[in-house]
C-alpha cells in the first residue's frame, strides 16, 4: 500500500506524460484513483493535467461529493464513478482525448481489426459507446453495457477512457490504445490494414490466460473481432500435412 503523497505523485506523474504526448489539450482529460473503499483522489476541473502540483488534487466520495482539496471537481467524474461501481476489480481510471484513437471515436470506427497480436490478447477489442452529452448520464449510459467487458473505451465525438488495477495499468493501456490507433491510420494511408485469420485469433486469445490477461472482451457479441475468415486453411496444415499434400500434388501430376 502506498501513501495518499505517493498516489499523489502518480496521479501527478502520469498527468504530465498525458500532456507530454498530446493526449490533453488545455483542461481536457481527468485521473482518478481509489485510495481505500470510500474516498477517491481526483484531478480537479479547470487546470492542465500536465501543470498540476500533488495539492491540486481533490478528495471525494463514493458519491461523487468532495470531501478535500481547494479546486473544484470534474463534470466528468460520474464516468470514473460509474467505472468503479461496476469494476469492483479497478482502482484507477484515466480519460483523455488521445487525437488519432478520438480520431476513430469521431468517424464510429471501433478498434475492432485484428492486426497487432498484442493488442488481440491485451483488448480483444476496443468498442465505441455512443455519444453522450459529457457531464450528465447521457455520457455514462452507453457505457454501462461495456465496461463489465472491456478495459478500454473510445468515446463517440469525444475520446477516450482506460482502467486498469493501478493507475499505471490504466495509462499504459491509454498507450496502447492511441498506439494501435497510430498503427491502423498509417495501414489505412498504405492501402488498407491486412486483418489476421480466424485461427491466428483463437490462437491468441486462448494464449491470454498464459500472459496473464484476464478475459474481458475476447469476441463479446457487441464487438467482435474482425479477423480474415477464409484462407485459413494456409496456417492450420502442420509440417508432415504439408509434405502429404506436396507428395500428393506430386503423383497426381505423374512426377511421384
Ligand atoms: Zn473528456
Amino acid at each position: 500500500m502506498k501513501t495518499e503523497r505517493e498516489y499523489r505523485d502518480d496521479i501527478v506523474r502520469i498527468g504530465r506524460l498525458a500532456f507530454d504526448k498530446g493526449w490533453v489539450a488545455a483542461n481536457d482529460g481527468n485521473i482518478t484513483l481509489r485510495l481505500d473503499a470510500e474516498r477517491i483522489l481526483s484531478t480537479p476541473t479547470g487546470m492542465c493535467k500536465g501543470m498540476m502540483e500533488p495539492g491540486d488534487l481533490i478528495v471525494l466520495d463514493r458519491q461523487g461529493r468532495k470531501i478535500s482539496g481547494h479546486r473544484e471537481r470534474t463534470t466528468e467524474i460520474d464516468m470514473h464513478l460509474t467505472i468503479y461501481d461496476l469494476r469492483p476489480d479497478i482502482r484507477a481510471v484515466v480519460h483523455a482525448h488521445p487525437p488519432v484513437a478520438t480520431g476513430f471515436a469521431t468517424a464510429g470506427k471501433p478498434l475492432n481489426l485484428a492486426l497487432l497480436p498484442e493488442v488481440v490478447i491485451s483488448f480483444g477489442c476496443i468498442p465505441i459507446a455512443e455519444y453522450g452529452l459529457p457531464g450528465t448520464h447521457e455520457l455514462t449510459a452507453p457505457m454501462r453495457p461495456l465496461i463489465p467487458k472491456h478495459n478500454a473505451l473510445l468515446m463517440a465525438n469525444h475520446g477516450a477512457v482506460c482502467y486498469g488495477e493501478d493507475v499505471f495499468q490504466a495509462y499504459f493501456r491509454m498507450e496502447t490504445v492511441e498506439h494501435s490507433a497510430r498503427i491502423q491510420l498509417v495501414a489505412e494511408l498504405l492501402g488498407g490494414p491486412k486483418v489476421l485469420p480466424r485461427v491466428e485469433v483463437d490462437k491468441l486469445l486462448d494464449s491470454r490466460t498464459r500472459y496473464g490477461v484476464k478475459s474481458r472482451s475476447a469476441g463479446e457479441p457487441d464487438c467482435p473481432v474482425v479477423a480474415e475468415e477464409y484462407g485459413d486453411e494456409r496456417f492450420t496444415v502442420t509440417r508432415s500435412e504439408l509434405i502429404g499434400l506436396v507428395d500428393e500434388a506430386l503423383r497426381a501430376r505423374g512426377l511421384a
